[in-house]
């Protein structure tokens, strides 16, 4: 599969969209907003992300429609435009050459329905954003979807360490992967890239498991009665955004459950998409909750699928057995 010119693209945009992030972040994530639980950078850093990228995709490939998270609407609204202005300046510090109408314009091209023809990219512009906020992991992810599978993706992470057992080693990665063609990675701020694998362990008692730090969006309860049914020896590792897949797929981690929280919740495809063929083609294994494999072909949403299981293959039939055992 010859995807060499969608792979520098996307590794560009969201290598572009991740510095936009990182300088939000420097600049307006205070003290004084974790206090006042305003909200206000992620969403500049949000919007940002997501001009940034469609622009950059828009202009190599003009034909392609994009499944995003946002859209422009309330940016367009008299009270949004003093958040419209910080989006632009921001922006502008990346990208000096776009203007409000494209930044606009291109968070507004993000609204296709997915589905199981042609192709389409998918975006998730920072996944995380309570992490983000925190000042912990956070993600911006993107992948390209042909005829209902997923055939290649790059998930930026700005804040993950080379190495997450040395948290001071220096932060920022880029994963990527294309169909057939394995998973790697590079540091953002550029540098040579390197194949990424999931480790080798085959025993749960010796396995290291993720999961969100928000448990919201993932059951803790559930999760500790599985890893005790499994003899897990080690605390779960608590990680937001996709950086989870990342760490499955270089072995930082053997085990990334997503336990549903709600029955009626459909996970998005943007939360999932690039992280699944970062895990898949690193040697890993990617199911729902039911062993069911993600099926990307049904619109923005995850419907068939509950819940998200990826390991490091060889793991996945015991846990498999240990998540029915507790879900019934
Ligand atoms: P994480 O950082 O892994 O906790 O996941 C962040 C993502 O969780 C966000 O991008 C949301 O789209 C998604 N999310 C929001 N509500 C839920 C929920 N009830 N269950 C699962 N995921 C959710
Ligand atoms: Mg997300």
């Amino acid at each position: 599969m010859n995807l060499q010119r969608e792979l520098d693209v996307a590794i560009q945009a969201v290598t572009q969209a991740a510095q936009l992030c990182e300088n939000v972040r420097d600049s307006l994530v205070t003290a004084d907003t974790a206090i006042k639980k305003d909200r206000s950078p992620v969403t500049i850093a949000d919007y940002g992300a997501q001009a940034l990228i469609i622009h950059t995709l828009r202009q190599a490939f003009p034909a392609d429609p994009i499944v995003a998270e946002e859209d422009a609407e309330d940016l367009r609204t008299a009270q949004g435009s003093e958040l419209l202005a910080k989006v632009v300046d921001k922006v502008q510090e990346v990208a000096p050459g776009l203007d409000k109408a494209s930044i606009l314009d291109a968070i507004d091209s993000g609204k296709h329905t997915g589905g199981s023809s042609g192709r389409f990219w998918t975006l998730d512009p920072i996944d995380g954003t309570k992490g983000f906020l925190r000042g912990d992991q956070y993600a911006i992810a993107l992948a390209l979807i042909e005829e209902g599978s997923i055939v290649l993706g790059a998930l930026a992470c700005p804040r993950l360490p080379e190495n997450l057992g040395k948290p001071d080693s220096p932060a920022g990665q880029v994963f990527f992967a294309v169909r057939g063609e394995g998973a790697a990675v590079r540091p953002l701020r550029g540098g040579a890239q390197t194949n990424v694998r999931v480790s080798t362990t085959s025993s749960p008692t010796a396995a290291v498991f993720c999961e969100s730090v928000e448990s919201g969006h993932s059951s803790h309860s559930h999760s500790a009665r599985i890893v005790s049914e499994l003899g897990v020896q080690a605390a779960p590792l608590r990680i937001d955004s996709q950086a989870k897949y990342a760490a499955v797929a270089r072995g930082d981690a053997d085990v990334y459950l997503r336990l549903p929280t709600r029955a009626d919740y459909e996970e998005k495809i943007w939360d999932h998409a690039a992280g699944w063929i970062v895990v898949q083609e690193a040697g890993g294994k990617v199911t729902d909750v039911h062993g069911n494999p993600l099926d990307f072909s049904l619109g923005r949403t995850l419907k068939a699928n509950k819940g998200v299981i990826a390991t490091n293959g060889r793991l996945h039939d015991p846990v498999l057995s240990a998540v029915r055992a507790v879900l019934g």
